[in-house]
């Protein structure tokens, strides 16, 4: 179940939504932009890209993309949040505290490495659901850091000393921007998701 052919869009109200793209068609993906909250319909999943989770929340009131979204998780579609996208997913976001979806059962700290550690890459482990861990290389923009995970979250990926993929159902979440290094292991497994999402609604 690859996930070849699947509809994943990505939310394309702000951040590195193209770089997204480029990774899940290159998967076989067709992944349509989302600016609408109509253009949710049809599709198997979302992409939630990084950026500034602020701007985006502003972005999400303005275009009403709360209850649209809420809705589309509650259909059991996988969602992937990146970044500011994991902070949209999460239950409870600290430093500051601010609104969030209230998807995932984790409680996110924004911008958890501090000003030495802006932005980093390291080499850090991912466990895919289809076996086997690997090693990948992954980048940390201005990162958000998992600082609490409920029951039902199952880390899937760790980067020194942090969580820094964790699964929930039909939500994933990374801290770090898959997107931007080379081989698409963490998309390639939400695609995965995806398809065994739509192969039980079918
Ligand atoms: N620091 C950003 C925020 O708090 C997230 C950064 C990112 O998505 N790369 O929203």
């Amino acid at each position: 179940m690859s996930g070849a052919g699947s509809a994943v869009g990505v939310l394309a109200l702000q951040g590195d939504f193209e770089a997204h793209a480029r990774v899940l068609r290159g998967l076989g993906a067709r992944c349509p932009a989302v600016r609408k909250a109509g253009q949710l319909d049809g599709l198997d999943g979302l992409v939630i890209p990084g950026g500034e989770s602020t701007t985006l929340i502003k972005l999400m009131d303005a275009f009403d993309f709360w209850e649209p979204l809420d809705a589309f998780i509650a259909s059991g579609r996988p969602v992937f949040g990146t970044c500011a996208g994991a902070i949209l997913l999460a239950s409870e976001v600290l430093n500051p505290e601010q609104r969030c979806l209230g998807a995932m059962d984790i409680t996110v700290e924004r911008n958890s490495y501090g000003r030495q550690l802006d932005s980093f890459e390291g080499a850090g482990r991912f466990r895919p659901h289809s076996g086997g861990e690997t090693e990948i290389e992954m980048v940390f923009i201005r990162a958000p850091r998992i600082t609490r995970m409920g029951a039902g979250v199952e880390a899937l990926g760790e980067c020194r000393g942090d969580t820094v993929v964790a699964r929930q159902g039909g939500l994933l979440a990374a801290t770090f921007h898959p997107e931007l290094s080379a081989g698409a292991q963490v998309h390639r497994h939400f695609l995965e998701m995806t398809a065994a999402a739509a192969a039980g609604r079918s």
